[in-house]
């Protein structure tokens, strides 16, 4: 299979092509067009040349060519779910999961197109401000660039390009080289439900090449990028004036306080831990559990992450597959040798085999140790006891990162204690980090980012406030 651009409505040949294998058995799934800066400018042109229909499109059509996308995603549920498991390697009942986190996400955009509105100021507040009528319109920016990485290609996407559309914007999609099949399925949903040539460009290839245009271009309002803090950093520092929303990385913590019942939690945060082979930004990578229960914690952990079956995405009861490059294997594997050699112990895993790094439990880990303080972005965590409840709340925020935090305590007053001194962009109490539906507000504080997603926060980011003002009197 050869997949070539999608610029202006319609597939245009690259000048080149870059080969895509399954992450899991390595065999070619297809080969995948490689834009040159020229096809990023036309596919920028395209954008720019719909903006004015995007902009006067009234929202019902808006909002019903977003439903119909939803509606084709349900109907081929099964077959995006494969093209993820076989792309991303994700297995297939979490690739199944996404399918339908995406068709809410399209279905929450929808609602949202149909009520986005400003509000009437109280001119009269100030003095001087008496005979003005005021109010606020919220006004889409124009053409976004939206950059996204692989770990859920489908529900990313549509965490962009659905607000994008709903809010009456036209888009540049640039999403990651290891998962472009499911954006240009996406692209001929849209296609199919009516929305104008333009409104939304693909283009794939290098990410540094086709990023250096887009931070460039002047037509580009904002860039919106999900992925890695480095990449997201110098986004940041490139883009002149355009707004930028970063949605960035984690070394996410759990707390587990004393008095919890165990066999409640721990299914949770194994699969906190190590659904995706731990690769979601808000993976559980860190937990400190108290120190009257760790052993038995740590005992029960270890025998619930056993039951975890490694193998092939395509099959129905795996749970664990392999990584997203081998190159992503040996990095790992170098953190977890280089704590245990500085005093970690292993307790489950630390292997990997044909792509597949095991599920993998380290205990004791100095929190100097790149396995705690970096992003592992693999199946590893690690256990670490605390005493009182405060100093769990220091070791949570002795991070570079701040996306979401769990605790698990039956105390009310830790409960607020820990909503109130975190230093994250959201608090679960009594649930896991990794806890995300998706109309609700998500980012990060610190090096996890800035903005916010959820369909209503996003369409606020990507409109621009205007304010009109009548003189009465
Ligand atoms: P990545 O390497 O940063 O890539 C993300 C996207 O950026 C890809 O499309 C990539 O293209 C592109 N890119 C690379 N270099 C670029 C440059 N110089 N300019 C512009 N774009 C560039 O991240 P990833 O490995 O795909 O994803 C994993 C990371 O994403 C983790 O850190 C994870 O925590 C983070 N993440 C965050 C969230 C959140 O909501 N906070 C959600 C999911 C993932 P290529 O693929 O062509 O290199």
């Amino acid at each position: 299979m050869k997949k070539d651009l999608w610029i202006g409505g319609e597939y245009r040949s690259a000048a080149s092509y870059n080969e895509l294998k399954n992450p899991y058995n390595l065999e070619l799934l297809a080969k995948i067009g490689s834009a040159s800066q020229e096809d990023v400018r036309l596919a920028i042109s395209a954008a720019h040349q719909a903006k004015t229909m995007m902009a006067e499109m009234p929202a019902f059509e808006r909002a019903e060519i977003l439903e119909k996308v939803a509606r084709f995603l349900r109907d081929d549920l099964d077959e995006c779910a494969r093209l993820i498991a076989m792309e991303a390697a994700k297995p297939l009942k979490a690739a199944r999961a996404e399918v339908n986190r995406t068709i809410m996400t399209y279905t929450f955009a929808a609602h949202e197109a149909r009520r986005i509105h400003g509000e009437t100021v109280p001119m009269d507040a100030a003095p001087g401000g008496q005979g003005s009528l005021a109010f606020t319109v919220r006004e889409p920016l124009g053409v976004i660039a939206a950059i996204t990485p692989f770990n859920f290609p489908m529900n990313l996407v549509a965490h962009k390009v659905g607000p994008a559309i709903a809010a009456g914007n036209s888009v540049v999609l640039k999403p990651a080289s290891q998962t472009p099949l499911s954006a240009y399925r996406i692209a001929e949903y849209f296609h199919t439900a009516g929305l104008p040539a333009g409104a939304l460009n693909i283009v794939t290839g290098s990410g540094s090449k086709i990023g250096e245009v887009l931070m460039k271009d002047d037509r580009i309002k904002m860039i919106t990028f999900t992925g890695s803090p480095e990449v997201g950093r110098y986004i940041r520092e490139h883009s002149g004036l355009k707004r930028v929303t970063l949605e960035l990385g984690s070394n996410s913590a759990v707390v587990v306080d004393e008095g919890v019942q165990l066999n409640k939690v721990i299914p949770r945060i194994v699969n906190g831990a190590f659904a995706y082979q731990g690769q979601v930004c808000i993976s559980i990578q860190r937990i400190f559990v108290h120190e009257s229960i760790i052993d038995e914690f740590t005992e029960q952990f270890v025998s619930e992450t056993r039951k975890l079956k490694a193998g092939n995405p395509l099959e129905e009861d795996t749970d664990i597959s392999a990584m997203i490059t081998r190159g992503d294997v040996e990095r790992t594997k170098q953190w977890v040798d280089e704590a245990i050699n500085n005093g970690a112990d292993l307790r489950l895993g630390g292997n990997a085999e044909e792509g597949i790094f095991q599920p993998t439990v380290l205990v004791n880990v100095p929190l100097k140790e790149k396995v705690s303080c970096e992003e592992v972005f693999a199946p590893v965590v690690h256990i670490n006891s605390f005493r009182d409840f405060s100093e769990a709340i220091d070791l949570v925020n002795d991070s570079k990162y701040g996306l979401q935090a769990g605790i698990f305590t039956n105390d009310i007053h830790k409960a607020l204690q820990a909503a109130k001194k975190l230093e994250v962009g959201g608090v679960m109490i009594n649930e896991i980090p990794t806890f995300r539906v998706d109309q609700m507000p998500y980012g990060g504080v610190k090096m996890s980012g800035m903005g916010r997603e959820g369909i209503k926060y996003a369409v606020e980011e990507m409109t621009e406030l205007k304010l009109i003002s009548f003189k009465t009197e």
